[in-house]
C-alpha cells in the first residue's frame, strides 16, 4: 500500500504546469502483483492503467500474471472442468470481449442478449477476474448490511455465481437471474456441486419469482442500457440496492460493452424510486449502498454524494 515504484516525471504537452507521472516498464512490473490483488494507492493504479492501454508487452505481461494466479484455484480447476477439450489456456479474453462487442455492435436488448448467448470470452474474463484474486471480496464487506436484511436477494446480473453461491453458503436466502450465456450454463453446470438448487431465473421475471428486498447489483449497471427499464419495478419494491463502489471515474465506460453513466444520473434514478446513498464507513470503502428512507434512527443517515464520490476499486 502505497509504495511508490518508478514513476518518471515526464509528458510537458500542452504547456502543463505540472509534468503529467508516467510509470516505466519496469516499473509495471513491479507493481503488477500488487495491481492484481488491488493493494496499489489509486494514483499509482491509474498510471497503471493508462500504461498498460498503451502498452502491448506489459498487457501480455499482465495477461501472464492474471493467468498464473489464477491456476491454483478451484474456480479455474471447474472452467477447465466445464469446458473440457475446449479449454483454452491463456486466452487473452478482455480484447477479445471488447473485439467481438465493436464486430456485433449490439444495440437493441435482443442483439444484446443474442451477443452474451453466444459468446465465450465473457465467461473466461468472469473467472479470470474472480480467480487471479482481482475481484473484492464484496459479500464480506456487504455482510452486515445483509444479515441487517434477512430477506430475500436477488444477485441481478450473477454471471459465474461466485457472490450467489458465497451468499448462499453463508446461509442467506439468496436468488440469482442472468441472460442465457455460457457464464449461465457454467453456474448451472457447478452449482449442484455447491448445494445450490435453485433456478437460474430470466432477468425478466426475476423480480415476481425471488421477490427480494436486497438488490446486489454489483459489475452489473454498466451492462445495461436502460436501468429504468430493466430494473425500474424492483426498484420500487426492494429496501435496498448494493452496487459496487459507484464514482466518477473517467476511466469508467471506456469498453464498448459498458455503458457509463455519472453518478448523479444514477442518484437521480433511484432517488425517484425512493432510494438514497447511505455513508459507507468500511476502509477501503468497496460498495455504494442505496436504501429507502423509512428506516428509523438506527440507521446511518443518507450521505451526500461527495461521501460516495472519492475513489474507488475498479475494473
Ligand atoms: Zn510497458
Amino acid at each position: 500500500m502505497g509504495y511508490t515504484p518508478v514513476i518518471l516525471g515526464a509528458g510537458h504537452a500542452r504547456g502543463d504546469a505540472a509534468a503529467r507521472p508516467e510509470l516505466s516498464c519496469a516499473g509495471v512490473r513491479a507493481v503488477i502483483d500488487d495491481y492484481r490483488t488491488g493493494a496499489l494507492g489509486a494514483d499509482t493504479r491509474d498510471l497503471m492503467r493508462t500504461h498498460l492501454d498503451e502498452c502491448a508487452d506489459c498487457r501480455q505481461q499482465w495477461r501472464r500474471s492474471r493467468w498464473g494466479a489464477a491456476r491454483t484455484s478451484a474456480l479455474y480447476g471447474e472452467l477447465a472442468g466445464f469446458l473440457g477439450d475446449g479449454f483454452v489456456e491463456h486466452r487473452d479474453t478482455t480484447q477479445e470481449l471488447v473485439t467481438a462487442w465493436d464486430q456485433a455492435a449490439p444495440r437493441t436488448d435482443l442483439e444484446i442478449r443474442r451477443f452474451y448467448r453466444t459468446t465465450q470470452a465473457y465467461l473466461y474474463d468472469q473467472v479470470l477476474w474472480h480467480a487471479s484474486g482481482t475481484r473484492p471480496n464484496y459479500v464480506a464487506a456487504a455482510l452486515p448490511i445483509l444479515q441487517a436484511h434477512p430477506g430475500p436477494v436477488l444477485d441481478w446480473g450473477c454471471g459465474i455465481g461466485v457472490d450467489l453461491l458465497r451468499m448462499h453458503q453463508l446461509g442467506l436466502n439468496v436468488w440469482g437471474c442472468e441472460l442465457p450465456s455460457p457464464p449461465r450454463d457454467f453456474l448451472i453446470w457447478r452449482a449442484r456441486h455447491h448445494g445450490y438448487h435453485r433456478p437460474i431465473v430470466d432477468p425478466g421475471n426475476a423480480g415476481p419469482r425471488a421477490k427480494p428486498t436486497v438488490l446486489w447489483l454489483i459489475d452489473t449497471l454498466d451492462h445495461l442500457r436502460d436501468p429504468q427499464a430493466s430494473l425500474g419495478a424492483l426498484l420500487d419494491t426492494v429496501d435496498v440496492l448494493i452496487t459496487e463502489r459507484y464514482v466518477d471515474d473517467p476511466r469508467r465506460g471506456r469498453l464498448g460493452f459498458h455503458f457509463r453513466r455519472p453518478l448523479s444520473e444514477i442518484a437521480e434514478l433511484l432517488a425517484e424510486h425512493g432510494l438514497h446513498p447511505q455513508q459507507q464507513r468500511d476502509e477501503p470503502v468497496l460498495l455504494s449502498v442505496w436504501s429507502r428512507a423509512r428506516r428509523g434512527p438506527a440507521q446511518p443517515g443518507p450521505a451526500t454524494h461527495d461521501d460516495i464520490r472519492q475513489g474507488a476499486p475498479s475494473a
